[in-house]
């Protein structure tokens, strides 16, 4: 099998569908198949009705509008003949064996030879579905196990096999890392493979420790998340998010076909609680509520030992704050509670190497990225200590793993020479191979020293020339620090290098400009050194644009404010599919004053789409700007042009450095810096239109009184303030009209209002 040019998913319903939508955020046309209803009007009815929901669901499984397009529905009655087209087809119907094998014979009809069939299982061993199908489906198939919802969690789990063929499962496994965005962890046909069988292991343990220890459930969800770098969802706030419903189908699935002696069957056990829960329709969030619920009077959680909602008690526990170590050295009922989960997790985990899994890193990535925890159960144990693990859990009876055993006075992972090595299932350490075109930040960082350095940011040689700047402040939000070392950073890099490419490995590229400073900086009424800081953001973003060198942006997670404008300064963007970008700053009573305005006014009187004349370019802006629009993807950033059409896009998290660094060393031979745009603006008649187009969102109740205040001023920027639309206005020219605006709005109570509130409680006040 080469490329995988069409694709098909057969099962439209939650898993399929979003599968579906997946392909098409990746360019990739697809196929969604469904049976025929029976009475429907539309033969297509279910993937039909899957496709519509689908652009109403929120969050998004589509990453824009436009790629809905790529999905075609279909039935399997009247387009099982276009399953000949397909390079991959994805099986995603009901978890019945029968009926799946009933579909793979109605698929061997018509797919071309070495085309992938692969299922979304969670629970049927490989084996058991290729049982009799014949040789030719067996080579060409294999497990794809997405997780919910496929778009946004990273984890793919793949089996194969005997009989499947190695180069098949390799094209599926590339394509499913650099197009669909996915990290693959290779499991054994084992049941519920890696992540659903420890994640449900450790969920049962969570809630039947504490049942029996007679904890508050929000006492177990704090002592059972910061301490080991869990989300603070802890065990029930997560059941609650997958669905408690669905637990029983699991647990059943993974009792009836688990080996006896496997430590699974005793934490199975019966909960009249959660039956109860299940049978009145307390399912979780998707329901009326689960083991939490949000009423009018507040939230509320259930009472394990009675069973009644009553309302959420903050847990205050000291236990929940303190470190991993010093957590189970404590003698109180919670940090037993948080031992006796965690240490059986960890004895079950080291338990699954060879079982379910070949190396602890399969186990460990599947973990992080399957339940998003900081740390893999392995790296929990090398927190704690092997042997400190080992002798804790055989004082209390649990079970030593002979793989346990025999790490006892080492580490799962050590260094060697920089290099990150784990200790194998054969007793000696192994080097981590990182796929090929996957480079991290985090693995250069371990080898060598920065180039340069302060104490917001530093700057890394990735190889080949190029240097990448990285924030390392609060948030990577934006301060004199960092703005002064990108400054040092371009006098530098010319000397000895050739490209630059600005990245990190942080929750979110950049939240913007430090508010909390510029709060601090206006309450004591230090306005020249704020203007001195707008100035300094101007003139480090212009001297970015304007270098003699190529640079490429590298967001991903939320880039907003200032960590917006300086995407719009970079020669490129490379951004990550999974990039939220906007100039939020009217949200907190201000204008973008980096070059926010200018940038986009420039971009939007460029495209070609756009009426003629000034006005349409900035009222677009305007539009985008006062209603401090935040993309929810990189391929929307490129609707609102916070990236331009050509920017690219990279899929894969893992793969954005490498990504980013090919684009800028592309960008340097011949390499020209821009020159200035010069604008045409429609002057105060357009001002007083933007002014009556927001007080239309005012009377409509959408926009605030001080709402208005800003619009005003960003509309005097955006208009090019007292020129006439006759006049040729200079970048210079808006940057001074956006230094101003900001200067007024800083000054004013209503602003500081807003910035406060932000800082205080992250919700915008609607002033
Ligand atoms: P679902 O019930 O939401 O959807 C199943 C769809 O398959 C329905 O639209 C149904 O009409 C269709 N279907 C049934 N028989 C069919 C047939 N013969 N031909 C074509 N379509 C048929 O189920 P789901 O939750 O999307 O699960 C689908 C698969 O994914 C299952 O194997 C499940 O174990 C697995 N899975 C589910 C999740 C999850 O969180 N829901 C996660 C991972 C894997």
């Amino acid at each position: 099998m080469g490329d995988i040019r069409k694709a098909a998913v057969i099962g439209a319903g939650t898993m399929g569908a979003a599968i579906a939508a997946q392909f098409a955020n990746a360019g990739t046309p697809v196929l969604l198949l469904d049976i025929v209803p029976a009475g429907a009007k539309s033969r297509n009815a279910l993937a039909e009705g899957a496709i519509a929901k689908m652009l109403k669901t929120d969050p998004a499984p589509f990453m824009s509008k436009s790629a809905a397009k790529l999905v075609a529905p279909g039935n399997i009655e009247d387009d099982l003949g276009k399953l000949a087209e397909c390079d991959w087809i994805v099986e995603a119907i009901v978890e019945r064996l029968d009926i799946k094998q009933d579909l793979y014979r109605k698929i061997e009809t018509v797919r071309k030879p070495g085309c992938a069939v692969s299922s979304n299982t969670s629970t049927i061993p490989l084996a058991k579905l290729v049982e009799g199908m014949g040789e030719g489906f067996a080579r060409d198939f294999l497990i794809t196990h997405f997780f919910n919802p496929p778009r946004y969690m990273r984890l793919l789990e793949l089996v194969t096999g005997p009989a499947t063929d190695a180069a098949l499962a390799d094209s599926v496994e590339k394509f499913a890392d650099v197009r669909l965005g996915k990290s693959i962890v290779r499991t054994k046909d084992s049941p519920g493979f890696i992540a659903n069988r420890l994640g449900v292991y450790w969920l049962m343990l969570g809630v039947i420790e504490a049942l029996d220890a007679g904890l508050t459930i929000e006492g177990a969800d704090a002592v059972m998340s910061k301490p080991m770098g869990i989300p603070k969802t802890g065990v029930f706030g997560l059941i609650d998010l997958v669905g408690l419903d669905l637990m029983p189908h699991i647990n059943a699935s993974l009792g009836a076909t688990l080996p006896k002696g496997d430590a699974f069957h005793a934490a199975n056990r019966d909960l009249p609680l959660i039956k109860k829960m299940i049978a009145e329709g307390y399912i979780g969030r998707k329901g009326k509520g689960g083991f939490y619920r949000k009423t009018a009077a507040g939230r509320e959680a259930i009472d394990l030992a009675s069973g009644d909602y009553r309302p959420v008690q903050k847990s205050n526990l000291r236990e929940a704050e303190a470190k991993l170590g010093k957590l189970l050295s404590f003698d109180t009922k919670a940090a037993k509670y948080a031992w006796r989960v965690l240490g059986q997790t960890l004895s079950y985990a080291a338990s699954l190497v060879g079982d379910a899994a070949d190396n602890i890193d399969a186990i460990d990535t599947a973990m992080r990225l399957g339940y998003n925890w900081r740390y893999g159960p392995f790296e929990l144990i090398d927190l704690i200590g092997v042997d400190v693990l080992v002798e804790k859990l055989a004082k209390d009876g649990f079970a030593v793993p002979a793989f346990l055993n025999a790490a006892r006075g080492k580490k799962f992972y050590q260094l060697t020479g920089g290099k990150r090595e784990y200790f194998g299932a054969d007793g000696v350490y192994h080097p981590l191979q990182r796929p090929a075109g996957v480079l991290l930040l985090e693995d250069i960082k371990r080898t060598g020293k920065p180039v340069l350095k302060n104490a917001s940011a530093s700057v890394w040689d990735v190889g080949d020339g190029v240097l990448c700047f990285e924030y390392t402040s609060k948030s990577n939000s934006l301060d004199a620090q960092n703005l002064e070392l990108l400054s040092q950073t371009i006098d530098f890099l010319p000397k000895a290098h050739k490209a630059l490419v600005i990245y990190n490995e942080g929750q979110n590229f950049s939240a913007g400009a430090n508010l909390g400073l510029g709060l601090f900086a206006a309450n004591i009424a230090a306005w020249s050194e704020i203007e001195k800081l707008v100035t300094a953001g101007h003139d480090v973003y212009k001297k970015l644009k304007y270098a003699p060198f190529p640079s490429v942006a590298a967001p991903f997670g939320m880039a907003l404010g200032g960590g917006c404008e300086i995407l719009l300064h970079t020669s490129a963007v490379q951004a990550h599919a999974e990039a939220y970008v906007g100039l939020v700053e009217c949200g907190v009573g201000l204008v973008p004053a980096w070059g926010g305005c200018s940038e986009m006014l420039a971009r939007w009187a460029a495209n070609p789409r756009m009426p003629h004349g000034p006005m349409p370019a900035a009222a677009k802006v305007f539009e985008i700007v006062s209603t401090a629009t935040v993309s929810k993807s990189a391929a929307e950033a490129k609707e609102f042009m916070f990236l331009k059409a050509d920017d690219g896009i990279s899929m894969n998290r893992d793969r954005l450095l490498a990504d980013a660094k090919a684009r800028a060393l592309a960008l340097v031979e011949g390499y020209a810096a821009p020159v200035p745009a010069t604008y045409r603006l429609p002057g105060a008649s357009g001002a007083v239109a933007m002014g009556i187009a927001a007080d239309e969102f005012r009377r409509k109740g959408v926009a605030t009184t001080y709402d208005m205040v800003v619009a005003g001023e960003l509309a005097g920027v955006l208009s090019g303030g007292a020129a006439d639309i006759i006049d040729e206005v200079t970048e210079k020219e808006i940057l001074a009209l956006e230094r101003a605006a900001f200067m007024r709005l800083i000054k004013n109570q209503g602003t500081l209002a807003r910035i406060e509130t932000m800082l205080t409680t992250g919700k915008p006040l609607r002033n």
